[in-house]
Formats: C-alpha cells, sequence, structure tokens
C-alpha cells in the first residue's frame, strides 16, 4: 500500500510544482495582509472539486482584520462515510515582506535547476502544496475509506495568528471533538518532526530618570546610564545563568536548548530623527525591549521574577534606580509526546519513504500549534513540513523541488496510518 501510494505522489511531481508556483505567486504579504481572498480560494476551490465541504471564515474583528485587508481562512473537510479519525493539515498563506537582496523575482515562482525560488516557497506554501497533494493521492487510492480529512489555510501566522488559527480555534475548528490529528507543514526538514516549540515572554524595561540641562547633567539623573547599569548585571549574573539552563526537549539549533534572552531594542533620550540640532537634555526615561524564550522546565513566573529581583536589587543599592517592567507578550512552550500517534506515523512514515530514522526536534520559535494546543484543546499536533528553516524569509528563498514530492509522500503514508490505526 505504501509503495503504491509513494508512486501516486511521485506521478504527482508537476502537479505539486505548479501548485506552489500558483501558490507564490499570489503576494500574501502580511503586514499588511494583502491577497487573503484569492489565497485560500486557490486552495478551497481545488478541494471543492475533490468533493471538499469549504468553508472560507473571515475572521470580522479580529485583530488587524478591516475591509481593505479583510483576514480570510479557509477550512476544507472530506467524510469518508464512516467513522474514525480526522486528520487536519494546517498551513498559514501569509508570507513576510520580500527585502533586498533577492536575484529572482519574489512573486515569480520561478523554477531552475530544481528549485522553486520566491517568497512563501519554503514558509509555507510549498508544505501546503505538499499537503494538498499527499490528500489528494490518498483519496485517488481509495485510501480514505474511514474518519476524515481536513486541510486548513489560514492567516496572520507570522504576526501571531489571532486572526487566523487562533480565531478558528475560539470557534471549536480546532478542538477534540472534530480534530484528531494537526500537522503543521512548517519547514522543518523532510527528515525531522518537530514536536513542538519554546515559550516567550516579551516585556518592555523602562529605566527612569531626571531630566536637566545637559551642560549640567549632575543636576539631573540619566535614564541610559541606569539602563547601562540593567545591562551590566544582565551581562554578569543573567545571560550566564540562562547559558547554564538547557531543556531535555531536542530544540534545534543546539544554541536554542538553552533559555536565551534578546535585547530586541533599546532607546532613552531625545528621539532619534529630529530636525536640525539637538537640544542638550539629560535622559529621563529609557526603554528596553526584551524578547525571552524559555524552557519547558522553566515556569513563565520564575522567569519574571528572575529579572525583577535584579531590578530590585538595583533598586536597593544603585542610588536613584528606578523602573518599571511590563508583559508585552506571552506563549507558553508547547509540546506533544514522541509517543503520540502523530510523531509515531509520521516517523514510521519517514523511515518507509527515506529509508532512515525520523528525528524529532523542537523548534526555537514558537508557530501556530500554541493556538491547536492551548486555545483548541487538540494536543497531538505536529510540524512536518519541507523545505529548510534557515531559508525563511531570507532572500532567494527556495523549495526543493525533490522535497515537496518526498514530504508529500510522508505526508500521504503518515495519514493513511493515523485513519487506519497502522
Ligand atoms: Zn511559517
Amino acid at each position: 500500500m505504501s509503495d503504491r501510494l509513494q508512486a501516486r505522489v511521485e506521478g504527482a511531481r508537476d502537479e505539486v510544482t505548479a501548485l506552489c508556483r500558483d501558490l507564490v505567486r499570489i503576494p500574501s504579504e502580511n503586514p499588511p495582509g494583502r491577497a487573503y481572498r484569492a489565497c485560500v480560494e486557490l486552495v478551497g476551490e481545488r478541494l471543492r472539486r475533490r468533493g471538499f465541504d469549504v468553508h472560507y471564515l473571515r475572521a470580522e474583528g479580529a485583530l488587524a482584520d478591516s475591509d481593505r485587508y479583510p483576514r480570510w481562512n479557509v477550512v476544507a473537510r472530506l467524510e469518508s462515510g464512516r467513522p474514525g479519525p480526522t486528520v487536519h493539515f494546517n498551513s498559514h498563506i501569509d508570507v513576510v515582506a520580500p527585502g533586498h537582496g533577492w536575484t529572482r523575482d519574489p512573486w515569480g515562482g520561478e523554477v531552475d535547476a530544481g528549485r522553486i525560488y520566491g517568497r512563501g516557497t519554503c514558509d509555507m506554501k510549498g508544505g501546503l502544496a505538499s499537503s494538498m497533494v499527499a490528500v489528494e493521492a490518498l483519496l485517488d487510492e481509495g485510501l480514505l475509506t474511514q474518519g476524515a480529512v481536513e486541510v486548513s489555510a489560514t492567516a496572520d501566522e507570522e504576526s501571531g495568528g489571532q486572526a487566523g488559527v487562533m480565531w478558528l480555534a475560539e470557534r471549536g475548528w480546532f478542538s477534540p471533538a472534530r480534530v484528531d490529528h494537526v500537522v503543521i507543514p512548517e519547514p522543518f526538514n523532510r527528515e525531522l518532526v518537530c514536536l513542538g516549540h519554546r515559550g516567550v515572554w516579551w516585556a518592555e524595561l523602562e529605566t527612569k530618570g531626571h531630566i536637566a540641562h545637559g551642560s549640567m547633567p549632575f543636576q539631573g539623573d540619566c535614564a541610559i546610564r541606569h539602563m547601562a547599569a540593567v545591562l551590566d548585571a544582565f551581562e554578569r549574573e543573567l545571560w550566564p545563568a540562562l547559558a547554564a539552563r538547557r531543556t531535555a526537549v531536542p530544540v534545534i539549533p543546539e544554541g536554542a536548548r538553552n533559555a536565551t534572552l534578546n535585547v530586541a531594542a533599546i532607546h532613552g533620550g531625545m528621539p532619534e530623527v529630529i530636525d536640525g540640532l539637538p537640544t542638550p537634555l539629560v535622559a529621563d526615561r529609557c526603554r528596553l525591549t526584551l524578547d525571552r524564550r524559555y524552557l519547558l522546565e522553566e515556569t513563565k513566573g520564575v522567569v519574571a521574577a528572575e529579572i525583577s529581583t535584579l531590578l530590585d536589587r538595583l533598586r536597593a543599592t544603585r542610588p536613584g534606580f528606578d523602573y518599571d517592567l511590563r508583559e508585552t507578550m506571552h506563549v507558553p512552550p508547547t509540546t506533544n509526546h514522541a509517543e503520540a500517534a502523530t510523531p509515531q506515523a509520521f516517523a514510521t512514515a519517514i523511515g518507509e519513504v527515506y529509508g532512515k530514522p525520523a528525528r524529532f526536534v523542537a523548534s526555537p520559535g514558537t508557530y501556530d500549534q500554541k493556538h491547536v494546543h492551548h486555545v483548541g484543546g487538540v494536543t497531538d499536533c505536529i510540524a512536518y513540513g519541507p523545505g529548510h528553516l534557515h531559508l525563511a524569509h531570507q532572500p532567494d528563498e527556495y523549495v526543493e523541488i525533490d522535497d515537496l514530492v518526498g514530504a508529500a509522500q510522508v505526508m500521504a503514508v503518515a495519514t493513511t496510518k493515523l485513519l487506519h490505526g497502522r
């Protein structure tokens, strides 16, 4: 069965290539979130022709939804007519801005030497194309004899997924009553099964000073110097402590097995861009944007307390030091168990297609699995898809056609196992 199914997918090599190119040629760039409707219709109408029940869902009222840039999603479902599990493939349709440095047309879907170039080829329209062709191959082989399959194409993953998977999960589209197994074809590489991701805690830290004439700084209190003391404490204590903390979760790349902290932005004093000459002032405010990625073994409480304890100590020991610390975003770590049905089905399928054992990994950054798991309550979720993560968001982003085909073979074989329990 597996061999015939794999051959069927191999026979759809031109199909998956054409579909990926068609998707890439729709410039569904986020922000602002353009052309979503065209993208979901391409997916929905193709699946409708295969008998799917297709729902176009605009996330009205959700973050960033507007009449100018409506947040469209599509969920397509095909029932076998006999009871059994539902396997769901979810892909985001939004892509980030092309940026500079391209030698190809980012919206061209150009094919060259076995690769398709363009924004979103790897992250993740290639994965979407693979999942659709995988499901179609399964239907062509008559293997949907119990349970159901679903394909969704959703908005705004790159900006947090509030108008996409989160909105759908809040309305029951991702819930244990409807869906048993969820696969998100993000580009983790065709031989890796991604079980989840680290947590995120973003905060804004402000140090306070006192404004004065810049020629007499001793009459004021410089908030930037206070922030320098914070960064000094981070260097001496916090970063070494984080670097010593490792997770048992198989996060890749290796450096992301540790807890990490990125200082994403710093600003203090006068505006960065001014007309004319600056005026002499002592900075009375300085702000830092913190991007802390935390491990399954940590808790948000400890993550926040670790920073506020350090700041409180500065307040107690450094004259004039005062601060505000404000959480701006929080996503808990999310992980599936390697022994769960979906990771196991994909690991077996990878073995059958590629003839080598699969590796279980976890992601340094988050993706829509957080909403599937924490909002929808569907825990048997993985990311598995074609492409190389390091090409995501880069100029000259591409996906290899061999990868599209191989990943689709794995998806088709694994879905059959999940539907039939073997
Ligand atoms: Zn992505």
